[in-house]
């Protein structure tokens, strides 16, 4: 989908405004694109439609260029489906009266178990009292599952190894639940191969005896067109209040999310990144569309950085990043944009292939610390990070009144991000991409 979309960026890039034919043209490969990525047949032509409206209607601004309109058109387009601009991402409907109860829904294999995990994780970082309903009693297996990931994460977990009644024990939990005074239940069900009578109606008489707060969808975004269908089929006799989506970490480039989105009609509410715990983030319309678009927030990241740095300095940057890798001097420069910009964590998680990667925010201490351990060094040292032997870190410690692990970790901190920057040029397939001039 990035080739055929970058194809189409490119031989835009070459006219002066967007007009008919040009549009047209680049339309026709943006609805292959997305039929490529699996999106569904009438999503696309909707789609196509509305930004074939917005498209003839823009004039190109004088200091962009066509492409920029017309992905940036694309972009807002994408972002509207996904849930519009003020989509008020992973939250979840806490009842005023607690217990607020969440039932998991989803085929076997989906992630519903995990997510079950993660969302707990989330919810007991936001000091909720979280229990975990083991609801799948089918497998043995499923309950130990539950069970390991509710000592990892110090939560209560309430199962019933005997009982053959899914429901009961839904029941049962939600009265646990309010006798040990918990703030949310979290409860896992089973799910099956394919969407079967049997589980259905199981699922709907657990829902119907507790009555849940919100019903999460769990789809596994690399079944692309088929989690569409089963997303349609539970909601159906389920009506779900959200959706999570699954296996966001693997090659699938999100056309399931814009599908079931439109589909179903529920806002997609998390995404899950990998497997474990941690690896689970709220949905973001806007950073799901950029990456449907197979640029990550490039684009957003981009608009950013022209608000708020001289357009030269971030051109050179950028330019300079992608062609040479980063010195420390690179460094100093980029952390004050940074913090001109906004947290460093924002601006990693628009980067592809950087969104995984957690630096923390910059404080002001921090940033007090890194300029004088870079002040510190000669001229030499800041150019080439290589030559900075235990002698020299030792000094530059010294120096500037840190100690060396704080200059180790800078250096890695360098090496770093120079590793992620090679990657992402890898990705990207060039190194235009990083240039806000594009
Ligand atoms: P369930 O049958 O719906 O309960 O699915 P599980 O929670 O047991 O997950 C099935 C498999 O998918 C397990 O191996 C999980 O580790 C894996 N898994 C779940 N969520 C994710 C995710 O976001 N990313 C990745 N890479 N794997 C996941
Ligand atoms: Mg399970």
């Amino acid at each position: 989908l990035n080739d055929k979309l970058n194809g189409v960026f490119k031989r835009l890039k070459k006219q002066v405004r967007l007009d008919e034919s040009n549009i047209t043209e680049a339309l026709k490969m943006v609805r292959m694109a997305l039929l490529e990525a699996d999106v569904n047949y009438k999503v696309v032509k909707n789609f196509i439609g509305s930004v074939q409206a917005k498209a003839m209607g823009e004039e190109v601004l004088k200091s962009l260029t066509p492409d920029q309109v017309f992905i940036k058109i694309v972009h807002d387009e994408l972002v509207e489906i996904l849930g519009g601009k003020d989509y008020d991402e992973g939250k979840i409907r806490l009842n005023s009266q607690p217990p607020t109860v969440i039932m998991m829904a989803g085929l076997q294999g989906s992630g519903k178990t995990t997510s079950s995990g993660k969302l707990a994780g989330l919810l007991m970082k936001q000091k909720r009292n979280v229990l975990l309903v083991a609801g799948d009693i089918y497998r043995p297996a499923a309950i130990d599952q539950l069970e390991t990931l509710g000592k990892q994460l110090g939560c209560d977990v309430y199962s019933d190894r005997d009982s053959r009644d899914a429901v009961k024990i839904a029941k049962d939990a939600l009265e646990y639940a309010k006798k040990t005074a918990k703030d949310v239940v979290i409860i896992d069900t089973a799910g099956r191969l394919h969407i079967d009578e049997e589980l259905m109606a199981e699922i709907v008489r657990t829902k119907e005896a507790v009555n849940p707060d919100e019903i999460l969808f769990v789809a596994d975004a690399m079944t692309g067109q088929d989690a569409v269908n089963v997303a349609k089929a539970f909601n159906e006799s389920l009506e779900a209040t959200g959706i999570i989506l699954t296996k966001m970490d693997g090659d699938a480039r999100g056309g399931a999310a814009l599908s079931i989105k439109e589909v179903t009609g529920k806002p997609l509410k998390f995404i899950g990144t990998g497997e474990k715990m941690g690896e689970f983030e709220a949905f973001y319309p806007d950073r799901m569309a950029s990456r449907i678009l197979g640029m990550g927030d490039i684009v957003t990241l981009v608009e950013r950085a022209q608000e708020s740095i001289e357009d030269g300095d971030a051109e050179d940057m950028a330019e300079k990043m992608a062609k040479h890798g980063l010195d420390f001097d690179d460094m100093l420069k980029q952390f004050k944009m940074i913090k001109k910009m906004g947290s460093l964590e924002s601006i990693m998680r628009m980067i592809p292939g950087l969104n995984n990667i957690s630096m923390g925010d910059m404080d002001e201490k921090q940033f007090k610390k890194i300029e004088a351990i870079i002040f510190s060094m000669t001229r030499q040292e800041r150019k080439n990070a290589k030559i900075l032997n235990s002698g020299r870190r030792k000094r530059i410690a010294r120096g500037s009144g840190t100690s060396v692990a704080d200059v180790n970790r800078l250096v890695n901190q360098l090496n770093q991000m120079n590793k992620m920057m090679k990657q992402m040029k890898k990705k990207l397939g060039g190194s235009n991409k990083l240039n806000p001039a594009m």
